[in-house]
Formats: C-alpha cells, sequence, structure tokens
C-alpha cells in the first residue's frame, strides 16, 4: 500500500518522526505540493477538500491573500526581536484586540510559543499566585476533568486524560494530579445535578493543596470530542470562589468563534481568572499562544516570592507571529462570524444526520463548526485515510471519533462533499 502511493516519500519515512508514529512500521503519509483556500494539493496533483483546518488551526483557509500581504508587509520591516527589553507595534495592536474579545476581566497577556508551553504558562501562574496568595507551599497540585487534552509538555500532560493520554509512557515521571469525572450531561440537553457532586467532594477534601482547575470549556478536543452543558462551567466557578481555588480554562481549541462564539466561555457568561489561547490565533501561518489573565492574578504573582512570572520564552511575541495574527483578528471582527458558523452548523447537522443510521456509529454530535462521527471501535487511522484521498477529502480520525472541522471559508457545496465522502467510509466498516 505504501509503496503503491505516487505521494509518499521514501526518505521522509526513513528519518523524519511524524506525530505519534512507530519508526518501525510508520503510518503513510501523503505529500503535500501546495495548498490554498481548502483545497490541499498532493504532489500528483490530487486535490483534497480539507475537513481539518490542519488540526484546527487554519480557520480562513490556507495562503490567504490578506495574510499573507500582513506576513511579507512585517518580515520587510522585522521578523523576530528579543521581547525582553524591547517592545513592538504588532504586540501591542494583537494585545489591544485580544483585550477587546476576552471575556471583560482579562488584563494581563503573556506571548508564548505554542498551545502546549501556554498551559506551562498558565499551571505556572496558576502555582505561583496560589503561593503567594495563601503563603501556603503546598496549595500547588491541580485538578481537572477526565477526557481532557491540553497539549503534550510534561505538566500539560499530567493534566490530559490518564488513559486516553499518555500517562501510561511514562511511568511514574509525571506528576500525579486529581482527576474528576467528565461531565455527562449533553450540551443543549438537560442538566443533571450529580455532574457536578465529585468537584464538590474533591475540593471539600483536598483545597488547601490545589492552585486550580483546569479544564477545556463546553468542548473537549482531543481527549474525546465531547460536548458537555454550560452550567457545568458556572458551578466550578462557584466552587473554585468558595474553595479559593484559581480556574483555568484552555480555549485553545475553542477559541476564535470554533463553538459559535468567539470563546467557549461565552456560552455561559463564566469568565476563568487565567485563559490560554493558541491554534486559530496566528490563523494556522506560525506558531504562536498567549495566556490572559487577571490584573488581580498577575498583582499577585508580582507580590509574591519571586516577585516576577518565572518565564520568558526566546520567540514570545514574535513580531511576525503577532503581526498575521492581529490581521486574522481584524478579518474575523469584518465578517459575521456568528451566521458563519451557524451555517457551517446547520449544513454539519443536516448532511451528518444519516449517520446516526449506521451499524458502526455509537453517536453523532454537532456544535458550532465541529462536526463529530462517534463510531463503536477505533479507526485504523491508514486505511481511513486511505479511502479519504481516494474520495477526494481529508479527514484525519483518531480513537473512535471521526469529525469535520473546515476552515470558516468553506463552500456549502464543499462541505456537503465533506459530510458524504465522511458518510460514505464509514457506511463500509471495512474501510475502518
Ligand atoms: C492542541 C491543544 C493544546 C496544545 O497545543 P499545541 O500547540 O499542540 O502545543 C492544548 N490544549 C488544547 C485544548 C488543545 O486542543
Amino acid at each position: 500500500m505504501i509503496t503503491e502511493n505516487k505521494n509518499t516519500d521514501a526518505w521522509d519515512r526513513e528519518h523524519l518522526w511524524h506525530p505519534y508514529t512507530s519508526t518501525i512500521d510508520p503510518l503513510p503519509t501523503y505529500k503535500v505540493q501546495s495548498a490554498h483556500g481548502v483545497r490541499i494539493r498532493l504532489d500528483d496533483g490530487t486535490e483534497l477538500i480539507d475537513g481539518m483546518s490542519s488540526w484546527w488551526c487554519m480557520i480562513h483557509g490556507y495562503s490567504d491573500s490578506r495574510l499573507n500581504a500582513a506576513a511579507a508587509a512585517q518580515m520587510n520591516k522585522m521578523s523576530h526581536v528579543m521581547f525582553g527589553g524591547l517592545t513592538h507595534q504588532p504586540a501591542i495592536e494583537l494585545g489591544k484586540e485580544l483585550l477587546k474579545v476576552a471575556p471583560k476581566c482579562m488584563h494581563n497577556i503573556f506571548y508564548a510559543d505554542s498551545g502546549s508551553v501556554a498551559v506551562e504558562v498558565a499551571m505556572k501562574m496558576a502555582v505561583q499566585a496560589a503561593i503567594s496568595a495563601s503563603g501556603s507551599h503546598v496549595k500547588t497540585n491541580f485538578v481537572t476533568i477526565r477526557s481532557g487534552y491540553h497539549g503534550d509538555t510534561w505538566n500539560a500532560m499530567s493534566v490530559c486524560d490518564p488513559v486516553t493520554g499518555m500517562h501510561g509512557a511514562f511511568g511514574q515521571a509525571l506528576p500525579v494530579r486529581y482527576f474528576v469525572p467528565q461531565p455527562r450531561s449533553r450540551f443543549g440537553g438537560e442538566w443533571d445535578e450529580a455532574d457536578i457532586k465529585p468537584l464538590e467532594e474533591l475540593l471539600a477534601q483536598k483545597s488547601d493543596e490545589i492552585a486550580a482547575l483546569i479544564l477545556e470549556p463546553v468542548v473537549q478536543g482531543a481527549g474525546g470530542m465531547w460536548f458537555y452543558h454550560p452550567e457545568y462551567l458556572r458551578r466550578a466557578r462557584a466552587l473554585c470562589d468558595r474553595y479559593s481555588v484559581i480556574l483555568i480554562f484552555d480555549e485553545i481549541a475553542t477559541g476564535f468563534w470554533r463553538t459559535g462564539r468567539f470563546f467557549a466561555c461565552e456560552h455561559t457568561g463564566v469568565s476563568p481568572d487565567i485563559m490560554t489561547i493558541g491554534k486559530g490565533l496566528t490563523a494556522g501561518y506560525l506558531t504562536m499562544s498567549a495566556v490572559l489573565t487577571t490584573a488581580e492574578i498577575a498583582d499577585t504573582i508580582s507580590r509574591g516570592e519571586a516577585g516576577v512570572l518565572m518565564h520568558g520564552p526566546t520567540f514570545m511575541a514574535n513580531p511576525l507571529s503577532c503581526a498575521i495574527a492581529l490581521e486574522s483578528i481584524r478579518m474575523l471582527a469584518e465578517k459575521p462570524m456568528e451566521s458563519i458558523v451557524a451555517n457551517i452548523e446547520t449544513i454539519l447537522k443536516r448532511e451528518l444526520a444519516p449517520a446516526s443510521a449506521l451499524e458502526g456509529v455509537a453517536d453523532v454530535r454537532v456544535l458550532g463548526s465541529i462536526g463529530v462521527v462517534e463510531l463503536k471501535r477505533s479507526v485504523d487511522v491508514g486505511r481511513f485515510q486511505k479511502r479519504c484521498v481516494e474520495e477526494g477529502v481529508w479527514i484525519r480520525p483518531f480513537g473512535r471519533n471521526a469529525y469535520i472541522m473546515p476552515p470558516y471559508i468553506i463552500s456549502e457545496e464543499d462541505l456537503s462533499r465533506l459530510c458524504q465522502a465522511l458518510i460514505d467510509i464509514i457506511s463500509d466498516e471495512r474501510n475502518y
């Protein structure tokens, strides 16, 4: 199967690591020549409709002319300059735009390199603030909900789901966190009071040890693509206030309109103390993330023992990334994003509905521009993707979830073709 594929590169297969792959028996890869709009063009000229937004980030599609122009203009001034002792207009302008769209209580911004690093920084902020506020050196642990995903670096991994995440591969190496069950009340369904009880009980017993609660608001992404009731966030906020626990929302996957609101926490109006953003921030052009927090948290850290936040990456506030992110946010502000995403949601709901009747399907759920078909068993990704390429679409499932998360510029026709291809493939169990 691999040697037949004209788009495979033998050197790549021998030497390059791809995400979560074996070097002995790697999954096939497809070599991309270029990408424009929602089309990914392979080496042999095959065109694929992109249903992944390149892991959720390519929100305006590939090679957008405005973003390309913003990048070129900034590159001609400077691609990078250190942020220690220097500052620049792209960082300032981007920060102003972020504070306009973030929950009102957000006040201080830390620019970081990637989503995982943003989570590390958020966790460091929480620990420094908790020690400073409580005077206790044991109020340093974290609680999170099961089936979450927060990234691949050390501390981020420690708050990923211990089973679907990567804990098993690292033995005793990871810090041990507190986990409570995932809320089972569905988004748009009835709220079940039982969902909040485990968190309530845990905080009643362990809040002396817990600096923060970290979770993905409303949509759990790579840990299982689950959409839960926003009431959970309201109740979690109240519990955090009662037990002096910092609330961190990881909006890396959900931000920038993915769930139908600019940020997923807007489904409830609940604000966190710290939030992380990434993925869609630079519209998929460059790696960059940010951690936003309140003046209270920032100042509590500054009044603490160290007196400063102990983090400062080399590429902090990279001007090229900032300039592209700024242009992307301006583009979002100019477009009727609420109705664009509502329209994508309507089409996903309509086109994916027939999947519910299929033998191998456990659940179908849609929220904003995320359409998930949960299967009854795990997918053979290699086999599934070979069929996708034959159908002219790009969809990459994980575990039991096959999902579509297109760039917002996708046409109704392309979106219908994506959904149709997904249904065709999963309607024959030999395809996965
Ligand atoms: C992708 C993701 C991360 C990690 O971001 P990277 O840029 O891959 O490091 C963290 N949290 C959530 C919710 C994510 O979806």
